[in-house]
């Protein structure tokens, strides 16, 4: 089969021919109809070799759709044909996160040497995907997989970020979304759905303001070093209830904490590794720094649920497997609108 791999560090991922997985006993087999590409795949083809854990060659891809192709022995449950969406951050099934369906939290999956499809793993970008176990497979019905995959990540990721914070998101009160982008687009689409709080976007890229004013933002501003002043003007002094960071450098970080109000809860999602500012008493009372990672399957589903009642789009951008290595430099130049999708 064809499949888009990272071979060499620092080089652009290619396309080449490998052995099309079996199923062994347990797993399940999808033929591949959609996988998005993330930012998160950027970052850890940026990494030098010491910072790089994810192992040579890796296939990509860890937003992944498909038809239901080969049972493993003694898989039950599932049936050849039907259309899936793949769980990315699979855990041992065991422990008591994962009894939760917290499998992004498994207290084991270091230990079991587990890791997520397309993040250690093979992932999505290829023409088949081996999937370990049924569970991490959620029935995706009539969905068109190409437009909603990117759920999986661009959708889940977000939802749980900004669901741990909807008790402070009261009416009157503001959140910041800081990126727009693919992340991001879907997160004010999320606050707009489930709160009734004022949704203000920020990045640094006209476009992408664009998008956000499009998909339900009620203020854009650029992400510059006025807009923490511009957010706390717009909320006569108060500051907002919650800054969605899906950058996370150190301006966006210093930005987002001069922004936050008394008992407000600045989430980074961005893996932009900014430090976070030291000093209780530089710290708007109460506040909280939280670093959410991806969701849970029982959230999986509810994302599933929101685009079902029309709640949620993705805006993506299609693209071949051949085109793959193409929707990585759109990525990495910022140029995309939404997702970029791969159709193998
Ligand atoms: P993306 O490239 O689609 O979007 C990033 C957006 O940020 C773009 O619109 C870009 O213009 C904007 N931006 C860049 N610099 C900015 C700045 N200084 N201020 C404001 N906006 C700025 O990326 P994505 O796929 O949406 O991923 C977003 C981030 O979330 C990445 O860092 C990714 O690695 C991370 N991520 C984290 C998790 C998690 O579980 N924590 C999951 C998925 C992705
Ligand atoms: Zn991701
Ligand atoms: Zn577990």
């Amino acid at each position: 089969m064809r499949a888009l791999q990272y071979r060499t560090i620092g080089a652009a991922p290619e396309i080449v021919e490998i052995e099309t997985p079996e199923p062994g006993p347990g797993e399940v087999r999808i033929r591949v109809t959609a996988a998005g590409a993330c930012h998160s795949d950027s970052f850890i083809m940026g990494l030098n070799e010491e910072q790089y854990i994810y192992g040579l060659p890796l296939t990509l891809g860890h937003e992944g759709a498909g038809i239901v192709d080969k049972l493993g022995e003694g898989v039950t449950g599932v049936e050849v044909g039907e259309a899936v969406a793949v769980y990315g951050p699979q855990g041992c099934g065991r422990c008591v996160q994962c009894a939760q369906g917290k499998e992004n939290y498994c207290e084991r999956a270091a230990e079991l040497g587990i890791r997520p499809p397309g993040l250690g793993a093979p992932g999505a970008m290829a023409e088949y995907l081996v999937v370990p176990d049924a569970r991490f497979l959620l029935p995706l019905g009539d969905l068109d997989p190409v437009e909603h995959v990117a759920l999986t990540d661009a959708g889940l990721t977000p939802y749980h970020a900004i669901k741990m914070s909807l008790p402070k998101l009261v009416p009157g009160t503001t959140a910041v979304v800081i990126g727009a982008g693919g992340l991001g687009h879907v997160a004010i689409q999320l606050l707009r759905a489930l709160s009734p709080a004022t949704v203000v976007a920020l990045d640094v890229s006209q476009d992408k303001l664009r998008l956000a004013t499009e998909v339900g933002a009620h203020h854009v501003f650029p992400s510059d070093a006025e807009a923490a002043e511009r957010v706390k003007e717009l909320t006569g002094g108060r500051g907002a209830a919650a800054v969605f960071d899906f950058v996370a450098i150190q301006p966006t970080i210093d930005a987002g904490h001069a922004m936050l109000a008394v008992e407000g809860d600045q989430v980074l999602v961005g893996v932009g590794a900014g430090a976070v500012p030291a000093g209780l008493l530089a710290a708007p009372y109460d506040s909280t720094v939280r670093a959410p990672y991806w969701g849970s399957r029982a959230e999986l589903f509810e994302v599933f649920e929101l685009a079902r009642a029309g709640l949620v789009k993705i805006e993506t951008e299609r693209f071949s497997l051949d085109e793959a290595p193409e929707a990585y430099r759109r990525l990495h130049e910022g140029t995309l609108r939404g997702r970029a999708v791969v159709v193998p």
